[in-house]
């Protein structure tokens, strides 16, 4: 897919990513608008390295109203001391700089998703040429990638950690070991909408261990949903040989995506009523939530139901919804 003759990026670096130690710098990509002729867009980035071993890539912020990631990574970059990384930990907690200063999921500059835009390119937009330094600089320096996610300001999940199933079945093992170490609540096995564009398929087709979080939603974290993030995070980088110490176990309930049954859209908009929680149970056919008309009283509600039996692991949120949003999405227990 990567085109050899692409340009460079544009972004630099101020941190050097093959010394010993630990560095709190910046991406700095020129970005010239109207009240920064010659100026920049200064995505932080902390590196920490100390003699050989692996190298652990940790993202939080790909979506910029996701918060269990930012808290975790802000957190760790603060905290970790080079003398007791073996290897090295490369922590960037707003992937999606502009996206985060703006909570809001997209970029404000160009509208742009960073989870779709891998590979990205070196010409294009502010997105598009973050994802390209990404795609072209720091994920063949990995060799183990953890990107945090949640619902943001439109979904709620279950706190899980998750990988994707994989033709290398070798490669998704791996994976599925270090979602196991990371230690949430529940551990999924996760299908995507559409994968297009997305960095966990570009990690996972250059061969890297790649693992994501899906640990809460409604563009805000709790105490224990930021909890999750930073114990797993240590356990991660723990699993890795990063750092030394014993993995805090956690009991986890594996869950599974079998098939695009699990997602249901609302085909018209309304105020939306949920007849379950997440985290329960329900039987193939079984009314999930119930969307009324705004409009007028006296209006049948249009009924969710669900396509398979399962447990409720992601709803939108909050109280009302459009045609064409994710309304829930269900897995079941393995
Ligand atoms: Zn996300």
């Amino acid at each position: 897919m990567t085109d050899q003759h692409l340009r460079p990026s544009p972004i630099s670096a101020t941190v050097d990513f093959e010394a010993d130690g630990i560095q709190h710098g910046f991406l700095r990509l020129p970005y010239s608008r109207d009240d920064s002729a010659w100026g920049s867009v200064m995505i932080p980035i902390t590196v920490a390295k100390n003699g050989e071993g692996p190298t652990a890539l940790l993202t939080g912020g790909n979506h910029g109203d996701e918060y269990e990631g930012p808290i975790a990574l802000f957190d760790l970059a603060r905290n970790l001391h080079p003398a007791k990384v073996q290897g090295r930990v490369i922590i960037v907690p707003a992937m999606n700089y502009p996206a985060f200063l703006g909570a809001a999921r997209t970029s404000p500059i160009d509208k742009g998703n960073m989870n779709r835009s891998f590979p990205g390119r070196p010409d294009g937009t502010v997105t598009e040429k973050i994802a390209d330094y990404f795609q072209r600089v720091l994920l063949p320096l990995a060799d183990v990638v953890l990107d945090f996610h949640s619902g943001g300001r439109t979904l709620d999940f279950l706190p899980f950690c998750a990988a994707h199933v994989l033709p290398d079945k070798l490669q998704e093992a791996k994976a599925f070991d270090f979602v196991k170490a990371f230690g949430a609540p529940y551990s999924m096995k996760m299908l995507e909408i559409d994968a297009v564009g997305m960095y966990d398929t570009a990690a996972e087709e250059m061969g890297k261990i790649f693992i994501t979080t899906e640990l809460g939603g409604g563009g805000s974290a709790t105490a224990k949903s930021a909890a999750i993030a930073k114990r797993g995070t240590t356990n991660i980088l723990r699993h890795a040989g990063i750092l030394k110490g014993e993995i805090d176990v956690q009991p986890t309930q594996w869950l599974d995506m079998p098939s695009g049954d699990c997602f249901a859209f609302a085909e018209d908009g309304g105020l939306v009523e949920f007849l379950i929680d997440l985290g329960e149970a329900v039987e193939a056919g079984a009314l999930i939530a119930r969307i009324y008309p705004t409009g007028r009283t006296g209006a049948e509600p249009i009924e969710i139901h669900a396509k398979m039996a399962g447990m409720l692991v992601a709803r939108h949120f909050p109280g009302l919804i459009k045609a064409g949003d994710c309304c829930a999405v269900l897995a079941v227990a393995v």
